[in-house]
């Protein structure tokens, strides 16, 4: 199917154009999102995408799927809440590093913890972007943003190793420049039962890439094109090697039980009687 056709049939009509900022990767991570969810042939009305607060968050109006725009970092709790009252639906979560990981980061760490079957998004560009540019949980050490002028002294979570110690059973990074390959990880995180977690490496170019330099949109995604490797070619490098890379690809996946399965049993066991 054509993007043109993708459009048509995914997204809702009349709200359209978007007001992400020219050169902004979300269209193309949104983009990989629908082509992933058509691949996989989720039917609409049986699919929701739950989205946070933020730039990329404003996805969640643009699509034409069952839809909550929620609160800043509680897309997680809302789409547990759809899960556990409807187990039969596929629900999507479309989240930002800010969002996920800093104000919802301990909604994040108890919804991979319970193993529930959610596909979370998370375009990860490195700030707040729609409040002006404040460093998030995963801006690299030493960049510029509005709350650090000189720089920030943070460390940035490892998000993937974050979900996966917290009990995420699908872990996977792509990038905005990698998008069929996106595409594809996205595709097989809907397929996973459990926790899936997609970390798509996303570019601002307006509130973070200016504060940076890091030059204009085409820029910024030649450097994801340059720095990112695929998982196994990464565990081969030496840690100087790594330094300034990151690896793309599935980098964890397990079966574990999924939480409204055993919520499911539980209710079984209620329903019988007796403790
Ligand atoms: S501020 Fe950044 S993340 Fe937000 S729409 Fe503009 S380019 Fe995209």
């Amino acid at each position: 199917m054509s993007m043109e056709q993708l459009i048509e049939k995914y997204f809702r009509p009349g709200r359209l154009p978007h007001i992400w900022c020219p050169g902004c990767a979300n269209g193309i991570i949104t983009g990989a999102l629908v082509k992933a969810i058509d691949r996989v042939g989720l039917e609409k009305d049986n699919t929701a995408v739950v989205a946070g607060i933020g730039c990329s968050s404003r996805a969640s109006g643009y699509l034409d799927f069952n839809t909550v725009h929620s609160a800043h970092g509680r897309a997680l709790p809302f789409a547990t809440g759809i899960k556990l009252a409807a187990p039969q639906m596929a629900v999507i979560v479309i989240t930002g590093d800010g969002d996920a990981a800093a104000i919802g980061g301990n909604h994040f760490i108890h919804a991979a913890r319970r193993n529930i079957d959610l596909t979370v998004l998370l375009y990860n560009n490195s700030t707040y972007g729609m409040t002006g540019g404040q460093y998030s949980p995963l801006t690299p050490t030493n960049s510029k943003a509005a709350t650090a002028p000189y720089g920030t002294v943070d460390r940035p979570f490892d998000l993937a190793a974050l979900a996966r110690g917290a009990g995420a059973t699908f872990v996977a990074r792509g990038s905005a420049f990698h998008a069929p390959m996106l595409a594809d990880l996205i595709a097989s995180g809907i397929r996973h039962k459990g926790f899936s977690l997609i970390e798509a490496v996303a570019s601002c170019p307006i509130s973070y890439g200016r504060q940076n330099k890091l030059g204009d949109a085409p820029a910024m995604l030649k450097w994801q094109r340059d720095h990112a490797l695929p998982a196994d070619a990464y565990e081969k490098l030496s840690d100087a090697q790594k330094a300034d890379k990151f690896p793309i690809g599935v980098l964890y996946q397990a079966d574990a039980p999924e939480y409204t399965e055993e919520y499911a049993k539980i209710i079984a066991r209620a329903q019988k009687g007796g403790l």
